[in-house]
């Protein structure tokens, strides 16, 4: 992006050679091995990307959301599952324990976290309330000097391989009761169930946090009682602007390959890019991924300078969460239509694209609660002014 500082684009370098170094080469195989790419994972530990937006005096960079979105836009573009993993550990885990935990708990999860010498996860989700995340059931209970926890959280990325969990409980019959607990896999009562097999994000591990009569201690606790609303609130518009990205670098791997494959491909002795049906899904498909480009990052950077009210930051956060995965979609559909059989096949990447994308329509918000907010909120400001 023409905006983009020196830092920045120092930063898009580093991400595209790891990720055409580390993640593209193995990302058909762990897609069908349905295995995780820890090796990768422990080696942005090393070039210090997995506390991309935490404070420098744990051990992370001390970026913002358009330096996370560069990351999620490279990864994305070479093995989204990875990236995936890599939201989760960093947007979910490591920033909301930077920006809402007490400085002993900074101190004891995040210099491991931002090493990868530990795994992160968040639960929010539940069996019983995706959508309704206010809702929330898992129950927690003070008891002496810890909480008793019961319930359990459902479709969490990274589940089964994280050390460390960010998890939000109900403490209290309000709707807005919600107090959210750090838990360790060691503390008694704490497990996680099954894997859950996907469609796509293959190599993104997913599963179920289960809390039976789990211990956790009152230290453990990340700010008060009830005060976990606001910091779920805030840290789902940092995840849909990422997310968002991983999405762009999906489309954008469509893009190339389309533009590859409509030169390399002949039918009736010519190659079908000169045919003016498929120019018109590459002409398409290309300026959507500029528009979609030009969207995101004026998005990001307006979250990083706080330009905007709170309200109007967290509609551009829904709508290029509603508007990228969408037209992803429909890009790597294209792409699936542009290879003909061979794309409908394993030979070539855009089927996985397809898939891989599909959760970004459903993860950080599905695209029918984007609307919601952002219809919501556009009405009552069009009500105000008229007023
Ligand atoms: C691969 C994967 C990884 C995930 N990772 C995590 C994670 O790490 N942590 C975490 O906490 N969660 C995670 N999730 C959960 C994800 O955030 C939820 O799946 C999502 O919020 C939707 O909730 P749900 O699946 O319960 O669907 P539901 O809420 O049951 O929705 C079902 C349908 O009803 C529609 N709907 C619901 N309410 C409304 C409404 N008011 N108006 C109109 N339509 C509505 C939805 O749009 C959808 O089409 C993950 C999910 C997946 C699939």
């Amino acid at each position: 992006m023409w905006f983009f500082s020196q830092e920045e684009k120092e930063l898009q370098n580093v991400c595209q050679s790891f990720a055409q170094k580390e993640l593209a080469p193995k990302a058909a195989e762990l897609d069908n091995t349905e295995t995780f790419n820890l090796e990768a994972f422990k080696k942005m530990g090393e070039i210090g990307l997995l506390g991309i937006t935490a404070d420098p005096e744990y051990g992370g960079a001390g970026l913002g959301a358009t330096s996370a979105t560069i990351v999620m836009e490279e990864f994305g573009k070479a093995c989204a599952s990875t990236t995936l993993s890599y939201l989760a550990h960093s947007i979910l885990c490591v920033n909301n324990i930077d920006k809402n935990a007490s400085k002993e708990q900074k101190q004891k999860y995040l210099p491991k976290l931002i090493t990868g010498e530990q795994i992160g996860c968040m639960g929010m989700s539940e069996p019983g309330y995706g959508s309704d995340a206010i809702g929330i059931q898992t129950k927690a209970k003070l008891n002496g000097d810890s909480y008793t926890v019961n319930g359990s959280k459902m479709w969490i990325t990274n589940a089964q391989n994280s050390d460390v969990a960010y998890v939000y409980t109900r403490t209290g019959d309000h709707k807005k009761d919600l107090t959210t607990f750090i838990f360790d896999k060691t503390m008694p009562g704490y497990s996680t169930g099954n894997p859950i097999h996907k469609m796509g994000m293959k190599a993104s591990p997913t599963g179920e946090l289960i809390f039976e009569n789990a211990k956790v201690p009152v230290g453990n606790r990340v700010g008060e009682e009830g005060d976990s609303v606001y910091h779920m609130m805030r840290n789902l518009e940092l995840e849909r602007i990422t997310i968002a990205g991983l999405s762009l670098g999906i489309a954008k791997a469509c893009v190339e390959q389309c533009l590859r494959y409509a030169n390399e491909r002949k039918q009736f002795g010519k190659s079908i890019g000169e045919f003016q049906l498929v120019q018109k899904m590459i002409a398409e498909m290309t300026t959507e991924l500029e528009m979609m480009r030009s969207f995101l990052y004026t998005t990001a950077k307006s979250y990083d300078e706080g330009n905007v009210s709170p309200a109007r930051s967290r509609v551009l956060a829904a709508q290029v969460k509603l508007a990228i995965p969408k037209m992803t979609t429909k890009i790597a559909l294209d792409a699936i239509q542009l290879h003909g059989g061979y794309g409908y096949s394993r030979e070539f990447p855009v089927e996985r694209y397809m898939r891989d994308n599909k959760l970004n329509e459903i993860g950080a918000g599905t695209n029918e609660v984007m609307i919601m907010i952002i219809a919501k909120q556009l009405l009552k400001d069009s009500l105000q002014k008229m007023s």
